[in-house]
């Protein structure tokens, strides 16, 4: 597979200074003003993390389930900002929603493994970004596909983006036991070999389904060098209205980083 050019700025906000992992966590969906406040004071308590995330449009597989809170939600990811310092992020699936993300100050958008899978539609959301200086994270596809992988990256920063970085969220195929997703950590490691210039965080809540798997996953990534990780995390997973098995409560998250080895990569 040609290894495909991509022009990033020196320093992005997606790599660490220190290059210790760039720890993302937050709740699968921002569900309401006091679950994204309530968890988000806890968050910030957790050594490590510097990003918060928060679904605010999201893209179910089946209908008639919650389907995001919507623009509303984008206040209160301001509001986390502006009380925690953390910086926040959400997914982006369409030109209308890149446009309100922008408009709320948004710090990272994320594209989602749903629309990865659609030239046209990154091709959107990248014309829809150009000429602005804004982190962007792109998810695997949900089919392992490396090339539509790199592709959506291009197009982004052919539009002029230079802080990019990919999310391994692992594959659906039809039979994933014991995961959610097949992890396919050769697919992670092809990546790394041609874009190792581009940071790689896994996101093993999504590969797991379930967060008793969430561990072992984790330390693979982080034995892999990969440069951090996206954690679900909710003040009552319990309750949760979208991926509540697989989302762990701010005290869990804070042991589960304290459990993992940290591979030393050198700037
Ligand atoms: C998410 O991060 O909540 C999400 C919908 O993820 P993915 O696009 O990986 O399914
Ligand atoms: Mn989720």
């Amino acid at each position: 597979m040609s290894k495909p050019t991509i022009d990033l700025l020196p320093t992005s906000a997606l790599i660490n200074e220190d290059r210790s992992p760039l720890i993302i966590a937050g709740p699968c969906s921002a569900e309401s003003e006091e679950q994204v406040m309530e968890t988000a004071r806890l968050i910030k308590e957790v050594p490590g993390v510097t990003v918060y995330r928060a679904g605010i449009w999201k893209p179910r597989t089946r209908p008639n389930s919650f389907e995001g809170i919507g623009v509303p939600g984008l206040k209160w990811l301001k509001r986390v900002k502006q009380e925690t310092g953390l910086k926040v992020a959400c997914e982006v699936a369409n030109t209308a929603q890149v446009f309100e993300a922008l408009k709320a100050g948004i710090d990272i958008l994320w594209i989602g493994a749903r629309t990865t899978v659609n030239p046209f539609t990154v091709q959107e959301i990248a014309d829809a970004l150009r000429g602005v200086d804004i982190p962007v994270l792109v998810k695997n596809p949900v089919n392992p596909d490396l090339q539509l992988w790199l592709g959506a990256i291009e197009r982004l920063n052919q539009a002029g983006l230079k802080q990019l970085g990919g999310i391994h969220r692992g594959f659906s195929t039809f039979d994933n036991a014991p995961y959610r997703n097949m992890p396919k950590w050769n697919s992670a490691i092809e990546f790394k070999r041609l874009v190792p210039e581009l940071p790689l965080i896994c996101d093993p809540s999504h590969i797991a389904g379930n967060r008793e798997l969430l561990q072992p996953i984790a330390q693979r990534a982080m034995d892999l060098a990969m440069e951090g990780l996206m954690i679900e995390t909710h003040v009552n997973p319990a309750v949760a209205l979208s991926d509540a098995s697989q989302q762990v409560t701010p005290a869990d998250l804070k042991k589960l980083l304290a459990s993992l080895r940290f591979s030393k990569v050198d700037p």
